[in-house]
């Protein structure tokens, strides 16, 4: 695609104070039927509607969104991205992802700022460095890049990381994955409406979805803030409300929603160029390019649908911080947020038709959703186009709560992004 924007257009608007700037993506009124409805306009959403039309050529698509794009976990996550899974299916499904991350800018011609920066993982104690051995071994089985360091080798990569004996948390080793990194979260969403928008997809905000018609076990139409708009096929992608959609057409989800939290750090000078978490203290950290801090913690252990979480939560995710990095003591915070994430008892996504004919749904991502976005989209586009899942996400479907076919990522996921 060839750029829209030369430079005298940049300059252009940059006299005229972006007011004559065009947008990005129409706003139509939504149109009686479509041949596919996309409940959710986060990144998972977007993604597949653009799939859907670029893959697929169907292109007779809206995507309906209750409040604005990104506004859910999208626009709320600590955008960490890698692919460093255990199991087969997961590391398969995230690779995959990954992969599509490394063109994305290019596919979409819009900067999502995607940044290879490696994503550490510590390990604080004996149990810890087993896990991440074996998982490292399993990664380079399915193709992943995973390596181990020593702590000589983790102080060489990250020099500020305090590796002192006397530390509560004593450092043994990690694991690196340097084609993990991170992406400027809302320019995710931008990019994929903006794409999506110029195939012929209808992007409609601030309309929630109320129910859905259904007849004979068959999806015919949603019922919305602006009327009911009939529909041959509906993919359910509403992050942390997955529960409540899926009751209002009548079938249960095995999943739990539950707030989860992150905040950042007044701006400072580039210190910090890779992310580092840690599973046992539950805290990952990582720098924007505005220089802030990125501080993600684990989720609340009680579930609710209010965006914020509880203090303690906070206070122990700084304290861990500060220990591993004692020079961001005196540090200032400055905002502090939350999400309600979906999480399933193995912890891994459903992408899934569902017991309604027409209906599909993608959702249970927990904490970790971000960085699986274009291979999401991706995939549920094919599940939805043709009624049959991708091989990729075949393992992940609704059925398998009844099978007992299980994939536990505890490990990969836990409090781990
Ligand atoms: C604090 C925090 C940190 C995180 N950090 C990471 C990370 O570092 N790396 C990572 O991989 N993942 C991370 N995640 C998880 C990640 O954000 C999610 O898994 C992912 O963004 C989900 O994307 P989505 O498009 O499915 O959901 P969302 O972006 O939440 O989109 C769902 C949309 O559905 C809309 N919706 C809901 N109900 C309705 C309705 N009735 N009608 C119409 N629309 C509706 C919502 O308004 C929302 O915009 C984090 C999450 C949080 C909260």
């Amino acid at each position: 695609m060839t750029p829209r924007y030369s430079i005298f257009s940049l300059l252009r608007n940059a006299a005229s104070y972006h007011e004559d700037w065009p947008e990005a993506w129409r706003s139509p009124e939504p149109k009686p039927s479509y041949e596919v409805v996309i409940v959710g306009g986060g990144g998972h959403g977007l993604a597949t509607a653009y799939y859907l039309a670029k893959e697929h050529g169907v292109t007779d698509v809206a995507v309906i969104e209750r409040g604005w794009l990104g506004g859910g976990n999208t626009g709320r996550n600590t955008t960490i991205v890698r692919s460093n899974y255990l199991w087969d299916e997961s590391a398969q499904l995230y690779e995959h992802a990954l992969k599509l991350w490394e063109g994305l800018s290019q596919d979409l011609n819009y900067n999502v700022m995607f940044s290879q920066r490696g994503v550490m993982n510590l390990a604080h104690n004996q149990h810890d460095l087993r896990e991440l051995n074996r998982r490292i071994s399993a990664n380079r089985l399915n193709g992943v890049d995973s390596e181990f360091l020593t702590p000589a080798r983790i102080k060489a990569f990250c020099p500020i990381i305090d590796l002192r004996a006397q530390g509560r948390y004593p450092v043994l080793g990690a694991s690196l994955q340097r084609r993990g990194g991170t992406a400027r979260h809302d320019a995710v969403a931008w990019g994929y409406a903006r794409a999506a928008d110029a195939r012929g997809v209808d992007i409609i905000q601030e309309c929630p979805v109320e129910g859905f018609d259904i007849s004979n076990g068959k999806i015919q139409a949603v019922r919305t803030g602006k009327g009911r708009i009939e529909a041959r096929k509906v993919g359910i992608v509403v992050a942390g409300h997955s529960s409540v959609l899926a009751g209002q057409a009548g079938f249960r989800l095995p999943v739990q929603s539950l707030p989860l939290q992150a905040l950042v750090s007044e701006p400072v000078k580039p210190v910090l160029d890779t992310v580092v978490m840690s599973n046992a203290v539950h805290a990952y950290i990582s720098q924007s390019d505005k220089g802030e801090l990125v501080i993600g913690a684990g989720v609340d252990p009680y579930v609710g649908y209010g965006q914020r979480g509880g203090i303690a939560v906070t206070e122990e995710t700084l304290a861990a911080i500060c220990e591993l990095f004692p020079m961001f003591r005196r540090m200032r915070m400055l905002r502090l947020w939350g999400g309600i994430v979906d999480v399933c008892p193995d912890a891994s996504p459903i992408l899934s038709k569902t017991p309604v004919e027409g209906l599909y749904i993608n959702c249970g991502w927990g904490t970790g959703g971000f960085k699986a976005t274009p291979g999401s989209g991706h995939v549920f586009a094919h599940t939805i186009a043709r009624d049959a899942p991708h091989p990729l996400n075949a393992p992940f479907k609704l059925d398998r709560f009844h099978s007992g076919f299980l994939i536990d990522e505890h490990g990969a996921a836990a409090v781990a992004h």
